[in-house]
C-alpha cells in the first residue's frame, strides 16, 4: 500500500516525465501579498506568471504545496474533525501550464495518472463541469469515454474557481470519486451533496479571467492551468480508506495523540484526536514558516488554532501541555519532504509548550464559566454575546473555540450579541483615547483598525516574516 510520502513521489515524478519543472512548495506566508493572509493553494506562488507580469525559465510546472485554509475565502476551521475530508493544514497537488498546454492536455493528463498510474476504477470517477463551458464536457466524452451522465454541469461559484477576492480566476472542471452507497450523500450538484459519499479529489482550472477589487473582469491574454489535488484525499483512496484520518500519516498522529493523553484513539474522545492531529500540523508548519502567536492578524489565527487544540486536550482529561510533545511524531512523518520543520522543531516545541502553559489556567477557569452559564440557560438555548465576550476578553477564549465548545453540545453563541459587546468595548477604548489629548491619531488607528478588522490590520508583518524564512 503506498504511503502519502509515495503518493508525493508518484505525483511529481508523472509531471516531470511528462515535461513539467519540479518546483518547491512556497512558504504559507505569501510573499508580498497583502491579499492573502495564508497561501492556500498551489497556484498563489504562480500568480503573476498567470497574470502575464512574471514570466520564468519554465511554462510547465509541478508541486507539492503547504496551504492552510483557517480563514479568508477558503475556510475549512469549522469542518475539521467533523467532515472526512477537510484540514486546516494539507498539502495540495498540482500541475501548472503556463500559457502553454490547455483543457485537452490537461485533461488527458489528470485521466491518465489517475487510471493508469494510480489504477483507479473508471466506472467509480465522475466529474463536474462549469455550466457554459461545453468544451470541457466535450473533452470529458473524448478523453475518458465518460457518459452523460457523470459529466455534471454547475452553475454555482463551486466551478469557479478564485484564489481570494482578486487575482486570476477561471472556470474548473473537479473530478470527484463515489465511496459507494453504504455512505450518506449524493452527487455534486444534488441536495445532499455536502455527505461524504462522493469526495471532490482534484480541481483542474483553466485560468482565462483576472478578478480586479471593482468587481470588474478581464480575459487574460494567455490561457493556462492550474490544478490542485489534496493529498490526504487521494492518499485516503489509495489506502482503501473512506477517511483523510485514517491515512497511514494522519492515524500516525492520532495515535501519538492518544499516547499522549492515555486515551483510546477511536473511543469517545475520536474528534478531538482528529482535531489534535490537524492542530498540530497547522500550528507547527506555520511556525515554521515565521508565524509566532499573537493578537493580531496571522499571529492571531495561529494563537486560535492552538487555543482550539487545547480545548480538545483538555477534553481528553490532560492536566498537562500535550501539544508540544507530539511534534516529534510529526517530524517523523513529514521532516524528510519538509526539512523547515525539523530545523525549526526546537522553536515550534518551545512556542507551544509556552502558550499551552500560558493557557492552561484561564483555560480551565473558562470552561467552568462555560459550563456554569449553559447550566442556567433553557434547554438549547444560545449563550448569549455577553457571555461569550466575558470569556473572550478575560480568558482569553477567541470567539470560535467557545463555539466550537458549544457545538458539541448543539448549541451556538449569540454572534450579534458578541459583537455588540466587543463594539461597546472599541467605543470605551475611544472614548478614553480622546481623553489622552492624542485623538487625531487614535481617530485614524481605529478607522484603519475598523476597516480592515483589527486582525487584519497590523497582521501583515511580512518583513518580519520573511526575515525568518
Ligand atoms: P471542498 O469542496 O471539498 O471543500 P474545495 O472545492 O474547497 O474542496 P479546491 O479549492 O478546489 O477545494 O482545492 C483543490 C483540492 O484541494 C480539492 O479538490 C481537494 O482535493 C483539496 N482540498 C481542498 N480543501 C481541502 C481541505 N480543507 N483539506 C484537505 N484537502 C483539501
Ligand atoms: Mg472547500
Ligand atoms: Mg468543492
Ligand atoms: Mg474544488
Amino acid at each position: 500500500m503506498p504511503s502519502l510520502n509515495d503518493i508525493r513521489s508518484t505525483f511529481l515524478d508523472f509531471f516531470a516525465r511528462n515535461g513539467h519543472r519540479v518546483v518547491e512548495s512556497s512558504p504559507l506566508v505569501p510573499r508580498n501579498d497583502p491579499t492573502l493572509m495564508f497561501t492556500n493553494s498551489g497556484m498563489v506562488q504562480f500568480k503573476n506568471c498567470f497574470t502575464g507580469v512574471e514570466t520564468r525559465d519554465y511554462t510547465r510546472a509541478t508541486t507539492a504545496q503547504k496551504c492552510v485554509r483557517a480563514g479568508g475565502k477558503h475556510n475549512d476551521l469549522d469542518n475539521v474533525g467533523y467532515t472526512a475530508r477537510h484540514h486546516t493544514f494539507f498539502e495540495m497537488l498540482g500541475n501548472f501550464s503556463f500559457g502553454d498546454y490547455f483543457k485537452a492536455e490537461a485533461i488527458s493528463f489528470a485521466w491518465d495518472l489517475l487510471t493508469r498510474d494510480f489504477d483507479i476504477p473508471k466506472d467509480r470517477l465522475l466529474v463536474t463541469v462549469y455550466h457554459t463551458d461545453d468544451e470541457a464536457a466535450t473533452i470529458w466524452k473524448k478523453v475518458a469515454g465518460l457518459p452523460e451522465d457523470r459529466i455534471i454541469r454547475i452553475a454555482t461559484k463551486d466551478n469557479f474557481w478564485q484564489m481570494g477576492p482578486t487575482g486570476p480566476c477561471g472556470p474548473c472542471t473537479e473530478i470527484f470519486f463515489d465511496h459507494g452507497d453504504h455512505i450518506w450523500g449524493g452527487p455534486p450538484g444534488s441536495a445532499n451533496e455536502d455527505g461524504d459519499r462522493f469526495i471532490e479529489i482534484w480541481n483542474n482550472v483553466f485560468m482565462q479571467f483576472e478578478q480586479f477589487e471593482d468587481g470588474s473582469m478581464r480575459e487574460l491574454e494567455m490561457q493556462s492551468i492550474d490544478t490542485g489535488m489534496g493529498l490526504e484525499r487521494i492518499g485516503a483512496l489509495l489506502q482503501g480508506k473512506h477517511d483523510n484520518y485514517d491515512t497511514d500519516l494522519m492515524r500516525a498522529l492520532i495515535e501519538a495523540s492518544a499516547h499522549a493523553t492515555h486515551s483510546d484513539p477511536d473511543g469517545a474522545g475520536k474528534v478531538h484526536h482528529r482535531v489534535i492531529a490537524d492542530h498540530l500540523r497547522s500550528t507547527s508548519f506555520l511556525i515554521a514558516d515565521g508565524v509566532m502567536p499573537s493578537n493580531e492578524g496571522r499571529g492571531y489565527v495561529l494563537r486560535r488554532i492552538m487555543r482550539r487544540a487545547m480545548r480538545h486536550a483538555h477534553m481528553l482529561g490532560a492536566q498537562d501541555p500535550v501539544m508540544y510533545r507530539l511534534v516529534p511524531a510529526l517530524v517523523r512523518q513529514m521532516g524528510a519532504a519538509y526539512p523547515e520543520l525539523p530545523r525549526a522543531q526546537a522553536l515550534i516545541e518551545e512556542t507551544l509548550r509556552l502558550e499551552e502553559t500560558r493557557f492552561k489556567q484561564t483555560l480551565d477557569r473558562g470552561l467552568r464559566l462555560l459550563d456554569d452559564e449553559l447550566a442556567r440557560l433553557p434547554e438549547g438555548g444560545a449563550l448569549p454575546g455577553e457571555a461569550a465576550f466575558r470569556l473572550y476578553d478575560t480568558y482569553g477564549f477567541p470567539l470560535d473555540l467557545t463555539q466550537d465548545a458549544l457545538r458539541e453540545k448543539g448549541r451556538a453563541v449569540d454572534v450579534a450579541g458578541f459583537d455588540a459587546a466587543m463594539e461597546e468595548q472599541r467605543a470605551k477604548a475611544r472614548a478614553s483615547w480622546a481623553g489622552s489629548g492624542e485623538t487625531k491619531d487614535a481617530a485614524i488607528w481605529f478607522d484603519l483598525a475598523e476597516q480592515h478588522g483589527v486582525t487584519e490590520f497590523l497582521g501583515y508583518d511580512t518583513e518580519a516574516a520573511e526575515g525568518q524564512i
